[in-house]
């Protein structure tokens, strides 16, 4: 019996599980934690950091083929890995997805444009973008460009954690300050009509598929909902995503589900945000809409399966269920949701993750609400918000 290993038991963990067993693959999962969502529905389970090698060889043993649903495993644990067994994504392509300034010149060198940026990696970096244009000192201030700006620290950052809005040069010490001086890099704030994201997958022959783009609605930099409908989108834009995302995934060789996210600017251009090289949360939709979901598209692409283009069969809207929804109901202590009234409308389709504790800001579920048409869905997940207490999108 093959055995698919992932390395991070938290939801997408999760769903890489269900979508490998219900295709026949046994499963392991390695994360820290006892109680990890993904952990304790895998048939194995190693409780273990990442960087255990002791961990790593047990994994190795028991596994086909490995694959990651945590952006930040540490690139050595994939390189080690991959000497002994197929590992999909690969250690340079993480590696380059887990840092905003190597992942920017990988955009760059595959043409697609991202906002102007600089990288901050030092107190001199920092005091050349902050020095006012100078005629003496040609190229001083060549930051004047990029504020009101976005300070991001290059590693680890997620759901908006690790950014700091920075209205002027004036702000950008403190602003570094407060993210603890690490490197960073600042990008210019941009003027965002929406945001797309593309969800492609890559097989080791070089064969890529791709999800219909979709459209994100983030909330507090949290994602909040996802749209997808044919025509959610000027269809030159989808098309221009589309080849954006497969020629990012080219050029880093990628084996592997990636997801590209994208900014969709006032005045109609396309610029890419940033990558992540995994399943998505904007693509969770794809199991309840499509004929083949984002897990499923992983499975296969580790597994040396073939890839075919999935097709999206129902129009479909994606809300996020975050901890504050537990809470919602006023009073102290967490409350669960009223379920049984979102499950009577037709086409709601629950996931909850299995976590213990709700807290707020944490993503407990998705809902997904397909229908016929865009505006049945549309309306279903209205009244669905709305019974649930979630803002409108
Ligand atoms: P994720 O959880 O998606 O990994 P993250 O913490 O990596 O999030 P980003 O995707 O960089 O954060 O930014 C979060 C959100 O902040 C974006 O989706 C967008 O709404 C807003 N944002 C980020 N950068 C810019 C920018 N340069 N101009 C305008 N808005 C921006
Ligand atoms: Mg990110
Ligand atoms: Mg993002």
């Amino acid at each position: 019996q093959a055995v698919l290993g992932v390395l991070g038991g938290g939801q997408l963990g999760r769903m890489f599980v269900h979508a490998a067993q219900r295709m026949g693959y046994f499963t392991a999962v390695l994360d820290p934690d006892p109680d990890s969502p993904a952990g304790r529905v895998s048939h194995h389970h190693i409780e273990a950091d990442y960087l255990d090698p002791g961990a790593l060889d047990r994994l190795a043993g028991l596994c086909d083929a490995v694959t990651t649903e945590f952006e930040n495993v540490p690139a050595a644990a994939l390189a080690d890995l991959a000497a002994r067994l197929p590992v999909a994504p690969g250690a340079d392509a993480v590696a380059i997805a887990q840092d905003r300034a190597r992942e920017k010149a990988h955009f760059v060198a595959c043409g697609v444009p991202c906002a102007p940026y600089a990288e901050i990696e030092t107190i001199e970096a920092l005091a050349a973008l902050v020095a006012p244009p100078s005629a003496a000192h040609e190229g001083a201030g060549g930051g004047a460009g990029l504020f009101p700006g976005i300070l991001k620290t290059s590693r680890l950052g997620y759901d908006g954690k690790g950014q700091a809005r920075v209205a002027t040069p004036a702000e950008l010490a403190a602003a570094w300050e407060r993210l603890g001086r690490v490197p960073c890099v600042l990008e210019k704030m941009l003027p965002l009509a929406g945001e797309c994201s593309v969800i492609v997958a890559r097989g080791a022959d070089g064969a890529l598929v791709h999800l219909p783009p979709q459209r994100n609605l983030h909330r507090d930099g949290i994602l909040a909902a996802t749209e997808v409908f044919e025509q959610n989108m000027p269809p030159a834009l989808m098309e221009q995503a589309v080849v954006a995302a497969k020629s990012i995934a080219n050029g880093l060789r990628y084996v592997g589900v990636l997801c590209v996210e994208f900014f969709m600017l006032e005045d109609g251009a396309l610029v890419v945000n940033e990558m992540a090289p995994r399943p998505h949360n904007s693509g969770h939709y794809s199991i309840d809409a499509c004929d083949v979901s984002q897990f499923e598209l992983q499975v296969r692409a580790m597994a040396g399966l073939p890839l075919t283009q999935p097709r999206q069969h129902s129009p479909a809207v994606m809300l996020n269920l975050l901890g504050d929804l537990w809470f919602a109901q006023g009073g102290g202590a967490p409350a669960t949701p009223p379920w049984d009234q979102v499950l009577a409308l037709p086409g709601a389709h629950l996931h909850l993750y299995g976590k213990r504790d709700a807290k707020r800001g944490r993503k407990m579920g998705h809902l997904t609400l397909t229908a016929a048409t865009q505006a049945q869905a549309r309306a279903t997940a209205l009244r669905a918000a709305a019974l649930l207490g979630v803002a409108p999108f």
